[in-house]
């Protein structure tokens, strides 16, 4: 097909896409005026095209000589130069693929002096303002048969969501903090994301860097060789050129404090529960999961997602754990979930009488020690160490992202078991295993913790949560008292809690979060206090002076000790 040789000036100033994007409509209602596309469509229709109905080339244009186009042509040129107009790039952004073009009013000078008479759309914008208009109307109109009434609206959706985490005080602001090397457990609020502006220094009271080993020298050693020798990324999952030695050395390191034949690795202790929970629970036949009423979401998601029957028993109650396990048969494979620490409410279970219980049924256990290791035990392998009975516990559950300083999740068991994990983990397999930095800080951390020097921090950190705790009760907050090192003060009210934690912040620079649904239940909202080795006699001052000033300032009232009331906590569940 012979084409007049004769460029478009109107689509020479458009992008590519934008040429294609506009092109299908040009033809389609366009063609009647554009003597370029009426040449085109004019050959189509006698050669290929038998249905021309809407191919119409309008008798005035076809009847233009070459020489007339041209001169048309050559005007608009001419106008555009002297305009020197040209196309900002938001035209670029919102050019859409179905025939329509936006384009500024700046640009109206370069619309083709053909096409301005047709029925095309020339969508016009005049600041940015409008651009999202435009860009909501162009979703509508992008496919003009259907009925766009009925569709679901997921934007609606999403705000009325968001609306009701307001309304109920449960949306999270994040708090912006910036650790600094050396400072813990100091650190800087960054009110502007600019490096500069507005920072100032608090004290973090909620950190779950329990033992300051996020800054340890030995661990940030361990990440800069790391990263020096083995670059940044793991290059793979497990299975496909992503183990290295630093992995298999760590899983033999966390069996080794553990005192099991093996451990896997996970990217968080959350995956390493959900995948653990729900791999071994879908597999095992007939499989009956038993699960503390206060466990974590990591846990609650893995035994949802396996749908197998699951039996709630209460937090930390042997005897409820053991109504409920009579009732099922002795044969079938059950599963016992539970924490060693409590996240939230600092208790500490019996651990040795829950295992006892569980065997005695013919159970396995599964127990998180995420709020443990590092910090119980001779070597901090946790409260199985500290009790005793490792050699009790099936699988362990622990992270390295809390007192070990770093991130990632692992279990600890037999050889046959985390191999069967290794195996069939949906969590395990697919995913990118942890980079060299990771692993050579995991190791470091273990290291610390299992030598005198960790004895030594775990014993500061217990003076340290002694002396706070005993503060707080005698300056009459409701302390939920816990024999671990994680102190709850009971607020009952999120936007109170949240109010609390503002004004600690903004006042005192002091921060601890608040602890609201669903991380607790609603009516037990709470601060939850993490003292440090590092948290030195006058910051404790300092903060029990400023929770006394805040805690009366928003009208509550400070108790005696006696009159401390423990709320219960049952955390939300599957
Ligand atoms: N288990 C408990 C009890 C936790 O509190 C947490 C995290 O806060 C996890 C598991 C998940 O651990 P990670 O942070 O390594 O994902």
């Amino acid at each position: 097909m012979v084409m007049p040789v004769l460029k478009c000036p109107y689509l020479a100033q458009l992008t590519l896409q934008q040429v294609r994007a506009s092109a299908p409509n040009i033809l389609n209602t366009g063609a009647e005026s554009c003597p370029i596309f009426g040449q085109f469509v004019r050959k189509l229709s006698t050669t290929v095209v038998n249905n021309t109905a809407s191919l119409n080339v309008s008798s005035s244009l076809s009847s233009m000589n070459f020489d007339d186009i041209k001169a048309v042509h050559e005007n608009f040129l001419g106008r555009k130069t002297s305009n020197k107009v040209t196309i900002p790039t938001a035209i670029n952004k919102t050019a859409n693929s179905y025939g329509e073009i936006v384009i500024s009013t700046e640009c109206e000078d370069l619309l083709c002096p053909f096409l301005k008479t047709t029925p095309i759309t020339l969508r016009r914008f005049n600041n940015e303002q409008h651009t999202n208009k435009i860009h909501q109307k162009l979703e509508k109109i992008i496919n003009p048969i259907v009925n766009y009434t009925n569709l679901f609206q997921y934007n609606n959706f999403f705000d009325e969501k968001i609306e009701a985490k307001k309304r109920d005080n449960s949306y999270r602001v994040f708090k912006r903090v910036q650790r600094k090397s050396g400072l813990f457990p100091q650190a800087e609020e960054k009110k502007n994301l600019d490096d500069n502006k507005d920072s100032r220094t608090i004290t973090v009271w909620c950190s779950n860097d329990y033992l300051g080993l996020g800054q340890h020298p030995k661990l940030k050693k361990a990440v800069i060789d790391a990263v020096t020798l083995h670059g940044s990324g793991s290059g793979g999952t497990r299975n496909i050129s992503g183990t290295s030695p630093l992995h298999e050395k760590l899983e033999q390191q966390l069996a080794h404090l553990h005192q099991k034949e093996s451990a896997l690795l996970f990217t968080s202790c959350y995956v390493a529960n959900d995948t653990t929970l729900f791999t071994l629970a879908k597999a095992l036949p007939n499989c009956h999961i038993l699960s503390d009423s206060g466990n974590h979401a990591s846990m609650i998601q893995g035994i949802r997602n396996s749908h197998v029957p699951k039996h709630i028993f209460r937090h930390n109650d042997i005897e409820h754990l053991e109504e409920l396990l009579k009732k099922l048969p002795k044969h079938i494979p059950k599963i016992v979930a539970f924490e060693t620490v409590h996240s939230m409410d600092g208790s500490i279970c019996n651990l040795e009488a829950m295992i006892d219980v569980a065997h005695a049924y013919g159970s396995i256990t599964f127990i998180d020690e995420v709020h443990a290791v590092g910090l119980y035990g001779h070597n901090g392998a946790g409260i199985g160490e500290r009790d005793h009975v490792l050699h009790k516990m099936d699988i362990i559950s622990g992270t390295l992202g809390k007192a070990f300083g770093s991130i990632g999740g692992y279990i600890a068991g037999n050889a046959r078991m985390t191999d069967f994990i290794r195996s069939y983990g949906s969590g395990f397999i697919f995913t990118t295993s942890m980079p060299p930095t990771v692993l050579a800080s995991a190791l470091a951390a273990i290291e610390v913790s299992m030598s005198d020097e960790g004895r030594s921090l775990r014993r500061k950190q217990q003076e340290n949560v002694r002396e706070l705790r005993s503060k707080l009760i005698d300056a009459g907050l409701p302390v939920i008292i816990s024999p671990s090192h994680i102190i709850p003060i009971h607020v009952g009210d999120a936007a109170l809690a949240t109010l609390l934690c503002n004004h600690l912040l903004d006042r005192y620079s002091i921060y601890i979060q608040s602890i609201n649904y669903p991380t607790v239940e609603r009516g037990t909202e709470r601060l939850r206090i993490a003292a440090t080795p590092y948290h030195k006699s006058e910051m404790i001052d300092k903060l029990v002076d400023a929770l006394k000033h805040v805690w009366q300032d928003i009208g509550l009232t400070l108790k005696d000790v006696e009159q401390q009331q423990q709320p219960i906590l049952m955390r939300h569940h599957a």
